[in-house]
């Protein structure tokens, strides 16, 4: 297993679309091994392969609490089928915009198609934390980000404050 770079914003990859995985393969199996590691290394309870550079519909999340057994999950190619009228409320941040949390409002229940690590389909019934989990790491697989759910000002600030303090090693001041 092996820690991955995390992208931060601002970046035109974090905006592409990821392509669906054929077959879970040796390959697979290993990138999903290192996006856990990388998200429990981060603190995270979502990580999806683009925020690592890679393009491809997978994502892991683990929404089991501190005191809890860990409970890893990894879905390939998910696609919602179903989502609840009721809402729910969570300020979230994402590992790919640092120190930025923003309250956003999701549908509170949605049921997702996925093939599993082992290759097979799946569905799945998620409610709070992990629907809202799922849905935001769904949304990086199409690109879509949290600060796309607040205005152009708004996020243009929040990505210069973060361009600003991110280091550059060709940025010389003299
Ligand atoms: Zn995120």
């Amino acid at each position: 297993m092996s820690i991955r770079d995390i992208i931060t914003v601002p970046s035109d990859t974090l905006k592409k679309i990821s392509t669906p995985i054929e077959k879970v393969g040796v390959n697979e199996k290993k990138l999903a091994r290192d996006l856990l590691e990388t998200m429990y290394k981060s603190n995270g309870i979502g990580l999806a392969a683009v925020q690592v550079g890679i393009l491809k519909r997978i994502l892991v999340i683990d929404v089991s609490s501190k005191d809890e057994k860990k409970k890893p999950m990894c879905f390939i190619n998910p696609v919602i089928k179903s989502l609840s009228e009721d809402t729910s409320i969570y300020e979230e941040g994402c590992l790919s915009i640092p120190d930025t949390f923003i309250e956003i409002e999701r549908p509170k229940i949605c049921t997702v198609e996925y093939v599993d690590i082992n290759g097979k389909i799946k569905n799945l019934d998620c409610d709070g934390l992990l629907s809202t989990c799922l849905q935001h790491e769904i949304n990086h697989l199409d690109g879509k980000l949290i600060i796309d759910h607040l205005s152009k000002l708004k996020r243009d600030i929040i990505i210069k404050k973060i361009s600003k303090n991110k280091k550059n090693p060709d940025r010389i001041l003299v």
